[in-house]
């Protein structure tokens, strides 16, 4: 049955731009990265969240790439504050100085989710590809709590870290964060393209939940720890973004609007842009929007499966990238008539090792290509 009138979205992902000075193997913007020409300008931002605010939405998360490479950042955060909107900047702390924090906090900036790569520097930094950024990073974390915002560590987890995501929450905890979001690697953008060097086994990963999950029980009320356990080792697909386009909308640098961060992977969508359309049309009428709401898209297993309105079949991009097919089952479910996919790739991930892994950077263009010659690593 069709949803009848979508709910109202709460939550506006506002990706500012895609210039980033790291370079995570994991990341899950699009291989094909908006150029800074092609970015709105600050009116246009400006315009998208007053209208987003007249919807009803109450959160906006500040993203990218790293939003703070916007020179407008601070500006673009007052005019959110003076909305009543909750603004969460995600950034990778690279391009925060105290200043610029001050500033932010000032301006009314709400929440920080800062991005950590390892509790361990060396890795850290080959696994950002920026030489120095696991140091700066702590600095820019004392900016955060000396300016009075709230704090969360935000740590993601794959093959070359996975036996440190508990000591990934005790450094949150030094950080004084009051949050640490533990979340296993999506395999989407560049963390697809890197999939086979990021895979930990499935053991590697069992003991990784088993670590943060004890730690959620003995930090409770020092920290919250959020565990997002690893899609491709359980048994059904987790209920991705709560349902197609029923909570919020992400808007990429050059204004086009997505139900979700990696819904441009599928071919067939045709996404509207904030230059032609209001957010409420795009909410209501774009076909992207309306592409998998309620369930008439469904083909079987999920169409008579009692867990239909539990995990909605999974992640739409998922089952594109892996079956070919956006109307499949998404094939992490042991149901899926496309399991064996996710369990050969699974049999791949078995390779045991800590070392440096040679990653396929994210990058802008091949010419701003990192290698490990430019991040001195060499030694590693
Ligand atoms: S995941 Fe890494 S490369 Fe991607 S936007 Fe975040 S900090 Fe930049
Ligand atoms: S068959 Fe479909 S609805 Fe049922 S558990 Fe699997 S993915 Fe979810």
């Amino acid at each position: 049955m069709n949803a009848p009138f979508p709910s109202r979205p709460v939550g506006l992902l506002a990706e500012l731009t895609h210039r980033c000075p790291l370079a995570c193997p994991y990341c899950s913007n699009p291989l094909e990265l908006d150029a800074r020409e092609r970015e709105l300008d600050t009116t246009t931002w400006k315009r998208v969240f007053s209208e987003a605010a007249s919807v009803g939405i109450l959160q906006l998360h500040l993203s990218g790439g790293e939003p703070a490479s916007r020179r407008d950042l601070v500006e673009l955060v007052a005019h959110a504050a003076s909305l009543g909107l909750y603004s969460n900047l995600i950034t990778s702390g690279i391009g925060l100085t105290q200043v610029l924090v001050t500033k932010l906090a000032e301006a009314g900036l709400d929440h920080v989710q800062l991005s950590i790569q390892d509790s361990e520097p060396q890795s850290a930094d080959h696994i950002a590809g920026y030489k120095g950024a696991f140091a700066r990073k702590l600095e820019v974390a004392s900016f955060v709590t000396e300016a009075g915002l709230p704090l969360t560590v935000n740590a993601v987890i794959h093959r070359a870290n996975v036996r440190r995501a508990g000591a990934m929450v005790e450094l949150a905890v030094r950080l004084g964060a009051r949050r640490v979001e533990i979340a296993h690697t999506q395999y989407y953008g560049w963390g697809a393209k890197n999939r086979g060097l990021l895979m930990p086994s499935r053991e590697e990963a069992e003991a990784a939940i088993e670590v943060v999950e004890r730690l959620k029980t003995q930090l409770s009320g020092t920290i919250v720890v959020d565990h997002v356990a690893p899609d491709y080792h359980a048994r059904y697909p987790k209920p991705c973004m709560s349902g197609w386009a029923k909570r919020t909308l992400n808007v990429t640098p050059a204004g086009k609007v997505l139900p979700c961060h990696a819904a441009e992977l599928i071919p067939e969508l045709e996404f509207w842009n904030v230059a032609d359309h209001s957010l409420e049309e795009i909410w209501n009428d774009s076909p992207a929007f309306n592409a998998f709401r309620g369930d008439d898209w469904m083909r079987e297993p999920c169409r008579s499966c009692s867990r239909k309105s539990i995990d909605f079949g999974g992640c739409r991009c998922q089952a594109f990238m892996l079956s070919g097919d956006a109307r499949n089952a998404d094939p992490v479910c042991h149901l899926s008539p496309h399991h064996q996919l996710v369990e050969t790739i699974l049999a791949e991930a078995r390779v045991d090792t800590q070392e440096p892994q040679p990653y396929a950077y994210r990058r802008m263009r091949p010419s701003q290509a990192v290698t490990r010659e430019r991040l001195d690593i060499s030694a590693e």
